[in-house]
């Protein structure tokens, strides 16, 4: 099954499959042979294999897992159409792919989620580099071999080389003024203190800025998603949720609908364990909601999917880790989560989260300066291209207030012009879904 998994995926990523290329182990002489090394470790439940060996692939050096020969080149083109790859390479993209670090760790942090630093990804250095995918392209380079035919990666809409899918968590509309206000409290300057009181009853909100946020996409010839939050309590341990009530905003949510955007839920803390709150959620929201993310990326392993089965959601774009962008399951296109009950995938979509505009700069996570942010995220950005991936992009709105000059909208503009300079195709979690069921069926 895990093979199964593997495969199923890997036939994915790519447009054109030919028939009749038998892949397996080298018991089964099969026209691509894969090394047999996982050693009865997915019988137990331990959650980290041996430290992956470090080896070269295309003038990369990766990590592989499941790799004890380090004798032997990674991958033999042998005569009469036959390949030999000499790691394990079902294992190594099963163990990545289906999450199995994460499910079996009891690693969580103060927010109850598998935290970065307890990852494989952060120990050996990789969470920028999709991994999996490179142990595609060996898989394809030996497939290629045998079954004498180029495999190409996907192409999305119009024959874009990636796919840009642009979102936005809403937390807060009404708290622009609290910070500022605060300083000022603080230094004493009760003119300033004043002037923020005075502007918070006069004025609009520089978070509530909806409209704003879906014109300044649409400049880009973009459209994006909004996770809207219908929850206003605190959760019970005071973590706060939309600083909104949802009813308030219901006939402009259904306005920004109207004019192009997709519209889904950000489950609020506690759905991603009760699939009756998160479908009563999904019901609040104007049309039909296929789409969720979770408020501050809660996802418990053991539980989580089951709920997003469960309540029927046709995608999620929760999988992401806070404190640092790259790629959690080593992987840049959507996948269909490993269902450890049943050893199959789970039906619905999950389209990782790339990068966060918290992460970039924040007390918990990186420290980026204005000027890093792009030269940064390139090099992902680049993978994500090489491999006709999704790259997944969550600006809050409140991070478009013109006062924010660190993830503010100035950042954001330069990641969407090098995107639009890469001929990327903008699409949103409706476009993604389909586009994936076309190729399953
Ligand atoms: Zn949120």
């Amino acid at each position: 099954m895990r093979r199964a998994y593997v495969l199923h995926h890997f036939w994915q990523a790519y447009e054109s499959v030919p028939v009749g290329v038998a892949i397996g182990y080298a018991s089964e002489q099969p026209q691509v042979e894969i090394a047999d090394c996982a050693d009865g470790f997915f019988a137990g439940q331990e959650p980290y294999p041996a430290a992956p060996a470090h080896r070269t692939w295309r003038g990369r050096e990766l990590p592989f897992f499941f790799a004890p020969h380090p004798e032997q080149p990674l991958l033999e083109l042998l005569p009469g159409n036959r390949a030999r790859i000499n790691f394990d390479l079902f294992a190594a993209a099963f163990y990545l792919l289906s999450g199995w670090q994460e499910f079996f760790s009891d690693e969580r942090d103060r927010h109850g989620r598998f935290p970065y630093a307890a990852s494989v990804q952060q120990r050996y250095g990789f969470v920028a580099v999709p991994v999996v995918n490179h142990y595609f392209d060996i898989l394809k380079t030996a497939v290629e071999h045998a079954a004498g035919q180029p495999l190409t990666p996907r192409c999305w809409v119009d024959g874009a080389p990636f796919a840009t899918f642009i979102t936005h968590d809403i937390d807060e509309l009404h708290s622009a003024w609290k910070a500022p206000a605060k300083a000022a409290l603080h230094q004493r300057n009760w003119l300033r203190f004043g002037q923020h009181i005075w502007r918070h009853f006069t004025q609009p909100d520089a978070w509530n800025n909806l409209e704003i946020v879906q014109k300044i996409i649409h400049g880009y010839g973009a459209r994006s998603t909004f996770f809207l939050l219908p929850e206003h309590q605190k959760a019970a341990n005071g973590t706060p949720n939309a600083d909104y009530i949802f009813s308030t905003i219901y006939r402009r949510s259904a306005e920004l609908l109207k004019n192009g955007a997709e519209l889904a839920v950000h489950g609020s803390i506690g759905t991603s364990t009760n699939p009756q709150k998160l479908r009563k959620q999904c019901a609040q929201l104007p049309g039909k909601v296929l789409g969720n993310r979770f408020h501050y990326l809660y996802w418990e392993p053991r539980t989580t999917p089951f709920v997003l089965a469960e309540t029927g959601i046709a995608y999620d774009s929760t999988l992401g880790f806070a404190e640092h962008f790259g790629f959690r399951h080593s992987y840049c296109l959507p996948f269909q989560p490993f269902n450890f009950l049943a050893g199959k995938p789970f039906d619905f979509l999950e389209i990782p989260l790339n990068v966060m505009d918290a992460t970039l700069h924040h007390p918990n996570y990186l420290q980026l300066g204005p000027e890093e942010i792009l030269p940064a995220l390139t090099p992902m950005f680049q993978e994500i291209e090489r491999f006709g991936g999704v790259c997944t992009l969550l600006w809050h709105n409140d991070h478009f207030d013109p006062a924010n000059e660190t993830t503010g909208p100035r950042q954001f503009a330069e990641l969407m012009q090098y995107l639009r300079s890469r001929n990327t195709a903008f699409v949103n979690g409706a476009d993604i879904c389909a586009t994936m069921r076309h190729l399953s069926s």
